[in-house]
């Protein structure tokens, strides 16, 4: 029997009715002139031509994701004539997505050009008859009052949840409920996540050529790094272990893992109304969700998974959110003092590379020195009376080691630090907490040119700190040299200091950590010198990068092995100072020796 036949204007007609397939069509390009293409991107099309009602999507940055979504509601609001609320968590990211984004996109496609207005601001753009409203979750603390057939909440981890609540309530009012999710995730329970749980949660399947089983290559339920051959940096099947191509993986398919969605993704009606399962028994989800990682591009080598996770300023949850593109569940949210000492190793430091103090200025000062061996020394000055000034101790350390730097926060008696900033040029310098920011770097330098920043570093307190944590929870990345005798009471401080979450409120670049979304604070009940101490050596260290990445020794592999270089015999923290003879300073362990 015959075919019917297909016409070129059938199918031409045809491709205008699915987002992925007019992409085609239309040969779309990106706000940089490149192709739209689904080719690498393969895992896009599912998630661009479904019109689901309700969907999450779990997704790391860097991706194509936020374009493709633009050019999906532009779409939506010419072919299906909705009108369309997009949020971003602020007004500045809205600003940044109108300008170098959604315009961009336009200019680099006719179709588009004729769909749209150029007047139009940063806040709508007209589609033919209707209207898309980018709005900041932030700045603008009341949910639009304009109906609309679709709110899209892009990058909702980091948006201001009383606000996306707001636009769920008048969306629940509304006949017609259309809400899609999507963010690079933070916490378990928390943002896109809340979303994803109610999903049929589909990941993507490749078929491994060797045993020819399917397999998902990073999810929740197992070790991504089964996934990676890291001594041949090589995408690998978890179960035989045989090689994935990137052909096999551009080959792969959504599949859903927790029942399925109750919704015809092709035009998002109900197939199963009124029910909560199938005829078959599977239950059925109100949620249409994907996941997507970094493993799933090709483009994105396994090579470089390994860097990210190698990266020594990358705490566990970014390489969980933003590589992983999945929920972080760490949840301890205390450090002890028993796994601190787990990283002594009794080995000596020989004190030649570059020597970085910690200090935390207050009564009394206290302090902590390290260099890329290891931390070697801790201790904390007398209280200052006519005969002594603490300063004069921590300038003998500065002319014992004749590279070595001071970080100091700036809470004590500013005085003393100042002076010795003054007479030891770029060697000490005055550390200041941010709360931690939209931003991915941790640790900024003040400039040596500018006369208000020279001398001057500034730390997102918070994300600092988790760092840390995440670093002593590893034995063997932060090596303490000596005994654990040497080190009780400096460890004892971590057993202070816990972590507090806080969803994002109100306030945005004051109290909200808008980095995860969420807001982590490490609080103490009790000291936490030595704690800060440490954090400002890291600090320290991170001026000079080759030696933190001796010191934060960062394959996993090494987890547990001491790695300081000279291992001949036990020695306490302390001497190791001794050794030196000449030096007789202030409290702490010296005294005690
Ligand atoms: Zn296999």
């Amino acid at each position: 029997m015959k075919l019917p036949e297909i016409t070129a204007e059938q199918v031409s007609q045809a491709m205008e009715l699915m987002p992925a397939l007019w992409m085609k069509k239309y040969k779309i390009k990106t706000s940089q002139g490149l192709p739209m293409e689904f080719d690498n991107h393969a895992f896009m099309r599912d998630p661009i031509n479904d019109m689901s009602p309700l969907q999450a999507w779990l997704k790391p940055p860097q991706i194509g994701a936020s374009e493709s979504q633009i050019v999906k509601t532009l779409w939506c609001a010419k072919k299906k004539k909705w009108d369309i609320i997009y949020t971003l968590p602020t007004d500045t990211d809205r600003n940044d997505m109108a300008g170098s984004k959604v315009n961009r996109i336009i200019a680099q496609n006719p179709v588009l050009q004729e769909w749209t207005q150029e007047h139009d601001s940063v806040e709508q753009k007209s589609v033919g008859e209707n209207i898309i409203h980018y709005r900041g979750t932030f700045t603008q603390k009341k949910a639009m009052m304009v109906s609309s057939n679709l709110n899209v909440h892009d990058e909702i981890d980091a948006s201001d949840p009383d606000v996306i609540t707001q636009y769920e309530n008048r969306q629940q009012a509304n006949s017609e409920t259309r809400t899609w999710y999507f963010s690079h995730p933070s916490i378990a329970g928390f943002g896109v996540d809340i979303y994803w749980q109610q999903s049929d949660k589909k990941e993507w399947f490749v078929t491994c050529p060797n045993c020819e089983k399917e397999i998902i290559l990073a999810s929740a339920d197992f070790n991504w790094k089964d996934s990676i051959d890291f001594d041949r940096q090589q995408l690998i099947c978890r179960l035989c272990k045989g090689d994935l191509s990137s052909e096999d993986i551009k080959g792969g398919r959504y599949k859903p893992t927790n029942g399925i969605c109750r919704y015809d993704p092709m035009n998002g009606k109900d197939l199963y109304p009124g029910m909560t399962s199938t005829p078959e028994g599977i239950p059925l989800r109100d949620f249409s969700g994907y996941h997507i990682s970094q493993l799933m591009c090709v483009w994105i080598t396994a090579k470089n998974i390994i860097a990210k996770k190698n990266d020594p300023l990358k705490d566990e949850q970014y390489f969980s959110n933003y590589v992983l593109g999945l929920p972080y569940v760490g949840s301890e949210n205390k450090i002890s003092s028993e796994v601190v000492l787990k990283n002594v190793t009794p080995t000596i430091n020989a004190q030649s590379p570059r020597v970085i103090i910690g200090v935390d200025t207050g009564l009394p000062i206290h302090y902590t020195m390290m260099n890329s061996e290891g931390v070697f020394y801790h201790g904390s000055c007398k209280p200052p009376s006519a005969s002594y000034d603490p300063y004069d101790e921590l300038e003998g350390y500065l002319k014992r080691w004749d590279k070595s730097i001071i970080i100091a926060d700036q809470g004590g008696d500013l005085i003393g630090i100042r002076k010795l900033q003054a007479k030891y040029p770029g060697r000490v310098f005055l550390v200041w907490y941010r709360k931690d920011r939209k931003t991915q770097e941790t640790i900024t330098w003040g400039d040596p040119q500018d006369d208000d920043k020279r001398g001057t570093v500034v730390v997102d307190r918070n994300r600092m700190f988790q760092l840390m944590v995440e670093q002593l929870r590893d034995p063997g990345r932060i090596v303490l040299n000596g005994s654990k005798e040497d080190w009780q009471e400096w460890a004892s401080h971590f057993d202070n200091v816990y972590r507090e979450i806080k969803t994002a409120k109100n306030s945005p670049g004051k109290d909200v950590a808008t980095n995860y979304g969420v807001e982590f604070i490490w609080k103490r009940n009790g000291p936490d010198h030595f704690c800060h101490t440490l954090l400002y050596c890291l600090v320290g260290m991170d001026k000079y990068a080759t030696a933190l990445a001796q010191i934060i020794k960062k394959d996993s592999f090494m987890a547990g092995v001491p790695v300081g270089s000279n291992v001949d015999g036990t020695i306490r923290a302390g001497s190791n100072l001794r050794r030196y003879g000449s030096f007789n300073g202030g409290g702490g362990i010296i005294e005690n020796i």
